[in-house]
């Protein structure tokens, strides 16, 4: 039956999808391996002035291990949504120092806060490893450094914009923009940039999961994810939130939780 084939299809996706998932993950723990390896050769030798540079490799090549599987689990579960009211402002600003630190010392970081935003409603742990992982994007799209610039502002969507792009409702949203100074991306890479799996990075740096993530994180929380880019310009990706008018407790900031998942 279709239903049959379609189940079939999803397998056979599944086990490509972990084969090549396996496959990074060796190359990196070969990596570790090889780093380890040449540490134990330079103790026995009694150079110790030579073994920082390949504890740095082995802690480079474990921590993007260790964001790999995170980022796996994370998918393969598709953490439930606990959505409460945010002010993106505040969870914003209070990311500022993880950021920096993220972004290293070539990369200038500016946020911009709009006064009067309005308040939305989503998963706040979500929207903070959206920002981050938006951030990592940028850096990666920056080597030699170059400016990050992440701004708030309200946003009303007329329907008539709504008309021209896909899963957009009209309405009031509140918009978090992220623009980079980086290589920017194709017009294909633009197209193919929201599906999971898609990456353009060298196998073991990137897991393609990041955007989707960012998208379905969007989506589900009836808002949307828009990709603006040019090549050899820059990019930015704006996160479209609802409007949220009711009352409640505004969710603490979980900063700190986050910051000990990621590197
Ligand atoms: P990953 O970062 O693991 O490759 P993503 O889903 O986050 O996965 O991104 C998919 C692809 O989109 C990247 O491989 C890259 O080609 C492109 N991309 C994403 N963000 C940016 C950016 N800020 N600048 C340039 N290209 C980007």
């Amino acid at each position: 039956t279709e239903e049959a084939l379609r189940q079939a299809q999803k397998m056979e996706a599944v086990g490509q999808l972990t084969g090549g998932i396996a496959h990074d993950f060796n190359n990196l723990l070969t990596g570790v391996i090889g780093s380890l390896d040449m540490m134990q050769r330079k103790i026995a030798r009694g150079e110790m002035d030579k073994i920082e540079r390949y504890a740095t490799t082995a802690m480079t090549a474990a921590n993007r291990a260790a964001a790999l599987t995170h980022r796996l689990l994370a998918f393969s579960r598709r953490q439930p949504l606990d959505p409460k009211p945010v002010n993106a402002n505040r969870l914003v600003s209070g990311m500022e120092e993880l950021l920096r630190r993220t972004l290293g010392e070539a990369i200038r970081l500016e946020i911009v806060t709009a006064g009067g935003l309005w308040q939305t409603r989503c998963d706040p742990h979500q929207l903070e490893s959206a920002i981050l992982n938006l951030a990592i994007n940028a850096r990666d799209a920056m080597p030699t450094g170059g400016h990050l610039t992440i701004e708030t502002c309200n946003a009303h969507l007329d329907t008539a914009y709504a008309a021209k792009s896909r899963d957009v409702h009209p309405g009031q949203y509140v918009c978090i923009c992220v623009t980079d100074t980086g290589s920017g991306m194709a017009p294909d890479v633009i197209a193919k940039a929201f599906e999971p799996f898609f990456t353009t990075k060298p196998i073991g740096q990137g897991t393609g999961l990041g955007l989707s993530m960012i998208y379905g994180f969007a989506r589900q929380s009836e808002g949307y994810a828009k990709i603006y880019s040019e090549l050899g310009k820059g990019t930015t990706v704006k996160l479209y939130l609802p409007r949220y008018h009711g009352e409640g407790e505004e969710a603490d900031l979980v900063v700190a939780g986050l910051a000990d998942e990621r590197r």
